[in-house]
């Protein structure tokens, strides 16, 4: 069985954002490499005792630099190629995903949000534990729906607090949240209010789409009922970061273009991908030239592909710094897709005026000031990084006060702390962050302290119960669950 076929039935390598997890399933030791690739990856790591690998083991060898590695690396045929880059840049997707959330201003938004939606559930669990026909079965994601077709209504006293807790599961729902639970048609509507211009972009017209009634995106080309997905920012930066690692590990040499569309067909085949998740690497082949992505694997070089990765990973940082909302009418600038179509629209026009920039972080600073920034409300980065810092204090002290469950509230303050410490490292320097956007893909290098590394590599483990309560919730949200095992969730979890 190949390395993704295992991955696949092992259930994958997967983060998980809210209990800040790394699951690799094992696969992070040899033990599922075939032979061949297990011989290459000791070479070269220099490593021959079995067990945990480091992550300087892992990442230490660039295997361009050793000629013998290099050799070894061409001996090997396609699929333990595709075995050894995956051992490489599996974790390193993960890593990228882990570092975002715990980084960006839309990341201190989702574990804010996290927070906030749990305090929310104490209250709301207790009318639904005191009634119990009103327990939905899974899928609270869409209650309002359940009520409807069981023509029930709430008591006044649970739809104000069933209010409070909707705009955090609406929103997530809105993200994505649900993963590859399909949107429902219903909750997608065209245009943005009146506005049903689509947006231009690249040489593509993007239609514009309101989801659960106020969050603003754009369809995805082909497929009508899904739309780009926030947390699809995330896999885009995930994607480039461990590509780009790669291309330096091979140093652009001939097949390694070759090399790295086998690998993304065989781990992230495009049957099996949302709809959304490779539009961003579309639209950006597209301005070099190419009708998609797919072609430019198929027959770009080594350097475009590179200049798509880094302007993919460039975009989707600018979009992840929209904050939380900032005051009232702030919807356009908390979002973080409007803040991606701003980067690519001003992306667009510097293109056709030939316009050079010195640097990724140099041309998100002029969007900033510019008119289409402002038509898009993007405030300066200084401005969001400090409206961050303030958010964090505030959700530090509410955590303290709101949050019943002992391990829980641990939790959260931990991940206000990491998030308190990284915006308050960065307030000074803006979008630049070597963390953000390594050249050569990896911020493991990037790095500075013990104590960053003990917050941004996966040192931590959170307690069964949390874990335990994020799982629950999860499958509250976005499956059908027994009725039983909802009360049950709902008395374990939420009334401590
Ligand atoms: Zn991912």
């Amino acid at each position: 069985m190949s390395l993704p076929e295992l991955i696949a039935e092992y259930g994958g390598v997967v983060y998980r954002p809210r209990s800040l997890r790394l699951e690799t399933h094992g696969i992070s030791e040899f033990g599922l490499l075939s032979k061949p690739a297990q011989f290459f990856m000791r070479e070269a790591m220099d490593k021959y005792e079995t067990g945990y690998v480091s992550y300087s083991e892992l990442y230490e060898t660039r295997w361009c630099e050793k000629p013998r590695i290099l050799a070894h690396y061409e001996r090997l045929d396609a699929e333990q190629k595709n075995e050894v880059l995956g051992f490489v840049a599996l974790t390193l997707h993960e890593l990228t995903h882990h570092i975002d959330f715990l980084t960006t201003p839309f990341g201190v938004n989702f574990h804010a949000k996290t927070c906030r939606e749990y305090i929310n559930f104490q209250a709301f669990s207790q009318f639904l534990l005191a009634d119990h026909k009103l327990v939905p079965a899974g899928f609270l994601a869409y209650f309002e729906d359940y009520l409807i077709q069981g023509g029930m209504a709430l008591p006044e006293t649970a739809s104000r607090s069933w209010e409070h807790l909707r705009g955090q599961v609406l929103t997530f729902e809105a993200w994505g949240d649900g993963g590859m639970v399909r949107p429902r048609k219903k909750r997608i509507q065209p245009g943005w209010g009146e506005n049903r211009n689509p947006v231009q972009l690249l040489g593509n017209a993007l239609h514009k789409v309101t989801v659960n009634g106020f969050f603003l995106t754009v369809g995805i080309p082909h497929h009508l009922d899904w739309y780009l997905r926030p947390l699809t920012l995330f896999e885009t930066r995930a994607i480039a970061n461990s590509v780009l690692w790669i291309l330096y590990l091979l140093d652009q040499k001939g097949s390694a273009v070759e090399d790295v569309r086998s690998f993304l067909r065989a781990f992230y085949p495009k049957e099996t991908c949302p709809p959304d998740y490779w539009l961003i690497f579309d639209l950006l082949a597209n301005l070099w030239g190419y009708a998609g992505f797919d072609e430019l694997l198929a027959g770009g070089s080594c350097n475009a592909l590179r200049q798509v990765l880094m302007l993919a990973s460039g975009a989707s940082w600018y979009a992840l710094h929209a904050p939380p909302p900032m005051g009232p009418d702030s919807g356009l600038t908390s979002n973080p897709v409007v803040r991606l179509l701003c980067f690519l629209q001003s992306l667009n026009a510097a293109a056709k005026q030939k316009l050079k920039f010195e640097s990724l972080v140099a041309f998100a600073d002029q969007i900033d000031g510019s008119d289409l920034g402002r038509q898009y409300d993007c405030p300066r980065v200084s401005e969001i990084l400090s409206f961050c810092i303030s958010f964090l204090s505030h959700h530090t002290s509410m955590n303290k006060t709101a949050v019943r469950d002992t391990e829980l509230q641990r939790h959260f303050a931990r991940i206000f702390k990491i998030q308190f410490d990284q915006m308050k490292k960065r307030i000074t320097d803006g979008y630049a962050s070597i963390l953000s956007m390594p050249e050569h893909g990896n911020p493991y290098f990037a790095l500075e302290t013990d104590k960053e590394a003990d917050q941004l590599l996966f040192e931590y483990k959170p307690s069964a119960r949390v874990e335990g309560w994020f799982a629950f919730r999860q499958n509250l949200l976005y499956k059908n669950m027994d009725c039983a095992k909802v009360i049950l969730g709902l008395n374990e979890y939420c009334c401590s």
